[in-house]
């Protein structure tokens, strides 16, 4: 069993606010040896001290003081459980491409689902020709959107094109043309603090615009419902959405998708922000992208806290001109 404590050691993303997850009180707790200890009960794979910049697409970042990769579920139940046991802060991350992580980086265990935690299946639904398709959370987006038009199976078009894990799009409740994972789930399953794992249905779960209430769990897998269709219609489709992609956003600079959530009833975040003449607007190495005004890009030389200042600049031109407050989509670290 995972401790009551693994819950409160992870450091959950709210609704739109600002975090702040560096570790607490491992020293005072006389736990400074827990990297020792880690690696004595934990035999899965461990980058320590890795710069978050070579995990985060926006490529900023200090450093973790660990970055466990667990390749299956047994070994991400045992990773959350030693971690409680010796009592060590975590956070569990995708492909970090909607992350700004801090200068300081994170001193606990940054776990990491990727390329081994990302198994695709499949299995028939209730009418003639559905399938429902279980993707784990380390498996790319990309990747299983390709897969499904393969089997021509649609209904997850909308996300070519968005990069990033399965698990971090369920998390985010990403989504692309109006269409959001949400519509096209069945089922999620988690880690519990438990230590055990629940599957919930879609209705039992509380989605919202970027956002899916995980009550501090890991998302383990997704479920989603397919219906059949033309795999060349479908290919054409996700082919026609990324093209539409690479002409409206900046490339070839790092970036983390948009930056602030759409305000609701109103313009687009980057509509207002183009319209309150920022596009361009630098601080050191970060910039309004010229393209798209809602991407904050990094022209090379950006640090985290460029980042930071110019998202605050932005929020604050944009409440002067128009009385409306943007809250970032990005997860600060
Ligand atoms: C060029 C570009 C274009 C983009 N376009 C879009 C777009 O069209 N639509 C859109 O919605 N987003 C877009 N994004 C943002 C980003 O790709 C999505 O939010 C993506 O779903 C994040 O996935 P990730 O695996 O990288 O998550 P990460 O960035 O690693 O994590 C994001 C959040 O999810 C949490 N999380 C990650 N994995 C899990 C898990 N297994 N269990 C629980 N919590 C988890 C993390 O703790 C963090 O709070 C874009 C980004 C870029 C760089």
């Amino acid at each position: 069993m995972l401790s009551a404590r693994v819950h409160n050691r992870q450091d959950r993303p709210g609704r739109g606010e600002i975090l702040h997850l560096r570790g607490q009180g491992l020293m005072e707790k006389g736990l400074s040896n827990w990297p020792e200890q880690l690696r004595t009960l934990w035999p899965g794979e461990i980058e320590w001290d890795s710069p978050m910049a070579r995990w985060c697409t926006l490529q900023v970042g200090g450093p973790a003081r660990a970055i466990a990769i667990p390749a299956s579920r047994a070994e991400l139940q045992s990773l959350l459980a030693v971690l409680a046991k010796l009592g060590v802060c975590w956070r569990v991350i995708g492909r970090g491409s909607n992350l700004l992580v801090s200068e300081a980086g994170y001193d606990g265990v940054i776990v990491m689902l990727g390329r081994k935690f990302a198994a695709i299946g499949e299995r028939p639904g209730q009418k003639e020709g559905e399938a429902k398709v279980q993707a784990e959370a380390g498996c790319s987006l990309m990747k299983l959107v390709n897969w499904c038009a393969a089997q021509g199976l649609q209904g997850l078009e909308f996300a070519a094109g968005i990069p990033g894990s399965v698990g971090g799009a369920v998390a985010m409740n990403a989504g692309a043309w109006g269409r959001e994972m949400s519509d096209a789930l069945s089922s999620v399953t988690f880690l519990h603090q438990s230590g055990e794992f629940v599957e919930r249905k879609k209705s039992d779960l509380d989605f919202s615009y970027r956002h899916l209430e995980t009550e501090g769990m890991v998302v383990v897998a997704a479920e989603f419902l397919l219906q059949p269709g033309d795999r060349q219609e479908i290919e054409k489709k996700c082919g026609q959405l990324m093209r539409e992609r690479k002409d409206k956003q900046p490339q070839g600079l790092a970036n983390a998708g948009s930056f602030f959530k759409n305000p609701p009833g109103l313009p687009a975040a980057g509509r207002l922000i183009q319209d309150a003449g920022l596009k361009g607007l630098s601080v050191g190495g970060a910039r309004v992208s010229e393209v798209h005004a809602n991407f904050l890009v990094n022209t090379g030389s950006a640090t985290p806290q460029d980042f930071l200042d110019l998202m605050r600049l932005v929020q604050e031109k944009v409440f002067e001109r128009f009385g409306v407050r943007l809250e970032p989509e990005v997860h600060i670290l």
